[in-house]
């Protein structure tokens, strides 16, 4: 294991918790917002360190890498989110080794995920963008609600809120607000089903203002992918 790896994930780590805290703090909140921590493109050996450092939610936005990744690690006390595109043939096995999945965001894929017979809760991805604009996937949010619906009407399967990725170039205070918007409306009908899971290392501080009640963080954790995903 290198140690100079370990220290500079244990700086970075440092550094993003002082930026959540000072956000949550910013914000008036006395609840804690949840660091999910995206490790995709990442070795599993940087999952091994964090979790020495006490994390414990990890994002994953590819099945075939999440679930090589999970095997490797299964000696840990962690759970993995899916946080990417589903795709009809991979949603079956996702359930085998995420624990949360955060990017449901079309009916058909709702009974595919429950086929593997494994607990999983599940977050409806929200589209936050301009209809008009190039968007960053998920659910109309005119949607949303019946699409919480039918996960809740699913055996195997948990309701528990929403996940969006704000539009970028874009204004990440108004994609938030309508977030929290849909996040209202499912809570009218699932009070449990309260996770807000909004912003990114660039906008973190916007979403937990906006009521996050999870950020996902990728580079700001664990530095600068080499290449885009
Ligand atoms: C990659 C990714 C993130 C993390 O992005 P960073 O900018 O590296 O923090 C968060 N959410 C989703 C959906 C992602 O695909």
């Amino acid at each position: 294991m290198s140690t100079a790896r370990a220290e500079a994930l244990s700086r970075m780590l440092r550094g993003a918790r002082a930026r959540v805290n000072a956000a949550t703090k910013a914000a008036g909140r006395s609840d804690t917002v949840q660091i999910l921590v995206v490790s995709k493109t990442y070795p599993a050996s940087d999952v091994r360190i964090l979790a020495g450092l006490g994390c414990t939610d990890f994002g994953e936005n590819k099945a075939q890498e999440a679930a090589s990744k999970a095997e490797e690690l299964s000696d840990l006390d962690i759970r993995w989110h899916m946080i990417g595109q589903i795709q009809r043939n991979k949603a079956k096995s996702i359930s085998t080794w995420a624990n949360v999945v955060e990017s449901v965001d079309r009916a058909s894929i709702i009974p595919l995920l429950a086929a593997g017979n494994s607990p999983t809760e599940v977050l409806i991805q929200v589209s936050l963008d301009d209809p008009t604009i190039q968007g960053r996937g998920g659910a109309d949010p005119a949607q949303a609600v019946e699409l919480a619906h039918m996960v809740a009407e699913t055996e195997h399967l948990t309701i528990m809120g929403v996940m969006g990725v704000a539009p970028y170039p874009g204004d990440p205070v108004r994609a938030f607000a309508r977030l929290r918007d849909v996040s209202q409306r499912i809570q009218e009908e699932y009070p449990h089903a309260r996770m807000i899971s909004a912003g990114m290392s660039q906008d973190l501080e916007q979403a937990i203002a906006s009521g996050a009640t999870q950020v996902r963080l990728g580079s700001a954790i664990l530095g600068n992918r080499t290449y885009v995903q």
